[in-house]
């Protein structure tokens, strides 16, 4: 299952913003090119990420859309609470391995963040699990702060993530340094001790790695991956990175391998256009997009 992680992890970082209308016809678009999960926004302050200030009515606008899942971002139960009034179906929380990033980027330690999710985990059962929570381990193949982040802290803060009832757990490369013997390495690892619960990979291109990275994974059985149309975005931390991996070349990759995603390749390559007229500055990437679909290509059955 590929969720599309554009509207968030690639707006955040834009120099401009994007107009709702613009969003909310991209997303449209998304879904109609038969994306199933949508991470469309984040509920944190407008003033940190004035990009985000209209997530609330994107995801009333998202929610309305048959059969799409709508994720938002919130880093603490404040933003989760506003998720689930909005209507999202699925909260995703932060939580950095790595204790310069949290501090950077959420103003806590890994540990103090791994406490707010079980804050979150207690208010969702107590309002009847209005909607799912998962968890994206970030920095858990390294960090642009702290360096090398240490595979044992990462079983370490994933075990104790599943300690607070959370059943989706994902690993993200958030500045893009992994490899793809450290993919299997790191996968292995977290799995052994949380087992199913581990979910998916969220993965940045920053050193061309992308795709590599997202095979190893298939390979050691993940089957959910995040990624961005047109690779949009990039990192505060990481000067020079490409955002995330790109949805159009994962999809061709995913399907000529004969993992159907279920997603129209021409539509999703055609729906860049909406992409770019809302954000005529942003650089676009993507291989298949450039190169055009070649006559080989079959969807998966
Ligand atoms: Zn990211």
């Amino acid at each position: 299952m590929i969720c599309e992680v554009g509207p968030r992890d690639g707006l955040q970082m834009a120099k401009s913003r994007m107009e709702t209308g613009a969003k909310c016809d991209w997303i449209a678009a998304l879904a109609k090119a038969g994306v199933k999960e949508i991470e469309v926004g984040s509920f944190v302050p407008a003033k940190l990420i004035p990009q985000m200030a209209d997530t609330e009515a994107v995801v009333r606008f998202a929610k309305e859309i048959p059969g799409l899942v709508v994720v938002a971002l919130a880093p603490n139960l404040r933003g989760a609470q506003a998720a689930v009034a909005a209507g999202a179906h699925r909260v995703s929380i932060p939580v950095s391995v790595s204790e310069g990033h949290s501090r950077a980027n959420l103003n806590r330690a890994p540990d103090e963040q791994v406490a707010v999710v079980g804050q979150i985990v207690e208010w969702m059962e107590s309002a009847g699990n209005p909607a799912e929570i998962e968890v994206a381990c970030s920095t858990a193949f390294g960090c642009s702060i702290d360096g090398v982040v240490p595979e044992r802290e990462v079983v370490r803060i994933a075990a104790a993530l599943a300690e607070t009832g959370v059943e989706q757990i994902g690993l993200a490369d958030t500045v893009g340094y992994a490899n793809p013997a450290q993919i299997k390495s790191v996968v292995r690892a977290v799995r052994r001790e949380i087992g199913p619960a581990l979910r998916g990979l969220h993965l940045h291109d920053t050193m061309g790695l992308g795709l590599a990275n997202a095979l190893a994974g298939l390979e050691v059985g993940i089957r959910d991956f995040d990624a961005a149309l047109a690779g949009l975005g990039g990192c505060p931390f990481a000067p020079g990175a490409s955002g995330n991996i790109v949805t159009e070349d994962l999809v061709f990759m995913l399907e000529s391998m004969g993992f159907g995603t279920g997603i129209d390749l021409a539509a999703l390559i055609a729906a860049r256009r909406l992409l770019h007229e809302g954000l005529p500055a942003e650089p676009m990437h993507g291989q298949v997009a450039k190169a055009g679909i070649p006559r080989t290509y079959r969807q998966a059955a």
